[in-house]
């Protein structure tokens, strides 16, 4: 089979014209041609008035070494790679060596109980939150009744923080070996739509999501796997062995029980604040890492569609408009957008009293009025939070209080309309923008809850962003905060063997421990977490 890449067609185009289009930049006459599908679609809309499709196919033709070879020095046509994934390892039968536990159900502890499922090890999954359905109620309970539930909302429970979300599905992670492949195929079995597998920006949105969690748990449990909901890992037992080596040996749960565990993958994604102050309490190597902050910023999708795709707006093919903006200020810091949710809504995000926090969710229909995004400056541990390694997590809960305050202390987040922001006044009433955040906006200041440094930096670059996206800057536009949550402030450092530096058995994975930014590079690192760890048990025979 040939992978044809690069072909760009105009939107309105048939699906004659593809199999025409194909032949001709072949040279092969259409009876030469005996299958064509699609391996990813994107498009350019460089051109407003001209917008393309642009296609990479999977063909088989009648005589496929003629074709390559008259394509030898042309990249644009070469042999279908193969991306089917591929076990480095299985358990023996019978096997009865130690039964990995993966603590969280977020995408990376989903993904590596998974494989280390289809392995045949049998894994334990310790989940702090609740099953996701139940988890669904009791996040709604924050949005619509301003009621939180500290162990079950956005952050915690089965799915993740990425479960109530926009489920974009890329990222820029290097993947030799197609490991987002096995992710996406996975999902498509669990109930995404199979276009994930082909889109160049594919996206689940929050309904499909829920149900998609509950089918890989059947799937793990049906391999043998055990899931423990509302189940806190509370404390680390680490042995100390004559030579020094610190070796995982148990784990404590706010069950009261005691699991001996010394193969254990730690997925306890950006929010589990107590978890990384126990991990150091017990001595495991945990270092400071930058993240950014700022704020949520609303538009009409309509101003969104019309900017980027101008008479093309509105087109079903192109579906909702998505932007990525990034500036360089004076003062040395970067302003960049952050979670783009075309036609969603903004959400609260928080998972502590007391404290609000935003992010962005939308539904596969990306239907709803306002696109949001985060609008986040860059901070690092040296300049911002230096000293102890977990002040970013100190840096963050401080700014989290003042909007709580600041939005009235009720979970409402503190709002200001973008030209009261650039004009440095509260804002009073809204006036074009209707924002989305449930409980509900209170309109003040939102110098009163982030640095001087981030004020100043965002009013910078909106001006700059407004002639990139014609509108981006109208006075109407509505600003709410804080955004903090944008990775984890910390990183639980590894070494090649994906094992912690200073503990052996420990596997520190996904997001909260510094290795992943997303749903999808999170799934991917809980693969090779999971490869590392099965290997570690039986060795393999392929190497990583
Ligand atoms: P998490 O998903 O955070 O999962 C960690 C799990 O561990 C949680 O379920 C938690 O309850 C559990 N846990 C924590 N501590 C303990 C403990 N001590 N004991 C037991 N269990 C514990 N990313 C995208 O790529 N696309 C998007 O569209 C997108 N939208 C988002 C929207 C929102 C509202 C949010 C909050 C995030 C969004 N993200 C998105 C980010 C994405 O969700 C995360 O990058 C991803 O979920 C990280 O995966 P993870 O498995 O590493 O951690």
């Amino acid at each position: 089979m040939l992978r044809l890449t690069d072909l760009a067609l105009p939107l309105d185009h048939t699906p004659a014209d593809l199999e025409q289009a194909v032949c001709e930049r072949l040279g092969i006459a259409p009876g030469d041609l005996e299958r064509l599908t699609v391996a990813r679609r994107g498009n350019d809309a460089r051109r407003k008035a001209a917008i393309k499709l642009v296609y990479s196919f999977d063909v088989i033709v009648r005589d496929e070494a003629e074709v390559l070879a008259r394509f030898a020095d042309d990249p644009h046509v070469r042999p279908t790679p193969d991306t089917s994934y591929k076990f480095v390892t299985r358990a023996p039968d019978g096997y009865e060596g130690p039964r990995p536990v993966v603590i969280g159900a977020g995408p990376c502890g989903l993904l590596a109980a998974l494989v280390l499922a289809q392995m045949g090890f049998k894994p334990i999954i310790i989940e702090r939150g609740k099953a996701v359905r139940e988890r669904t109620k009791d996040t709604w309970g924050l949005w619509r009744r301003s009621v939180l539930d500290p162990e079950s909302n956005v952050q915690f429970g089965e799915g993740g923080a990425g479960t109530f979300s926009d489920g974009k599905l890329y990222s820029r992670i290097k993947d030799q070996r197609h490991l987002g492949r096995k992710v996406l195929t996975e999902f498509v079995k669990a109930g995404a739509p199979d276009d994930i597998l082909t889109e160049a920006h594919p996206h689940i949105g929050t309904f499909r999501l829920v149900t998609m969690v509950m089918s890989m748990r059947e799937t793990i449990e049906k391999l043998g796997g055990e899931y423990r909901f509302q189940t806190r890992v509370e404390d680390f037992e680490v042995e100390e062995g004559e030579d020094g080596t610190r070796r995982l040996a148990g784990l404590h749960l706010s069950t009261g029980e005691y699991l001996p565990a010394s193969h254990v993958i730690m997925a306890v994604g950006h929010s589990a604040r107590d978890t990384f102050h126990v991990l150091r309490d017990r001595g495991v190597h945990i270092e400071a890492k930058p993240f950014a902050i700022g704020v949520r910023i609303e538009h009409p999708q309509s101003w969104i569609d019309k900017a980027r795709y101008g008479p093309n707006a509105g087109n079903d093919i192109l579906g909702a408009a998505a932007y990525s903006l990034s500036h360089k200020c004076s003062n040395g810091r970067t302003v960049y957008s952050f979670c783009m949710c075309p036609g969603g809504r903004v959400v609260a995000a928080t998972s502590e009293e007391g404290r609000v926090v935003t992010n962005g969710m939308s539904q596969y229909s990306r239907a709803e009025f306002n696109a949001n995004s985060g609008l986040v400056v860059d901070i690092d541990p040296e300049r911002d939070y230096p000293g102890d390694p977990l002040a970013g997590i100190a840096f963050q809960r401080k700014f989290e209080e003042l909007a709580f305050k600041a939005g009235g202390s009720n979970y409402k987040a503190p709002g200001q309309k973008l030209g009261d922001f650039l004009e440095d006044k509260p804002s009073a009433e809204f006036g074009e923008v209707t924002p989305s955040y449930q409980p509900g906006v209170h309109l003040t200041d939102l110098k009163q809850c982030l640095p001087d440094f981030v004020i100043e930096s965002i009013r910078e670059a909106l001006p700059v962003f407004g002639r990139q996206v014609p509108g981006y800057d109208h006075p109407d536009v509505v600003m709410t905060g804080v955004e903090t949550r944008t990775s984890s402030p910390v990183r639980i450092t590894r070494g090649r063997d994906f094992q912690s530096l200073n503990t052996r058995g420990l596997y520190p994975a996904g997001e909260g421990a510094g290795y992943a930014g997303g749903i999808l590079s999170a799934a991917v690192d809980g693969i090779r977490v999971a490869e590392a760890l099965a290997l570690e048990l039986v060795p393999g025979f392929d190497k990583l």
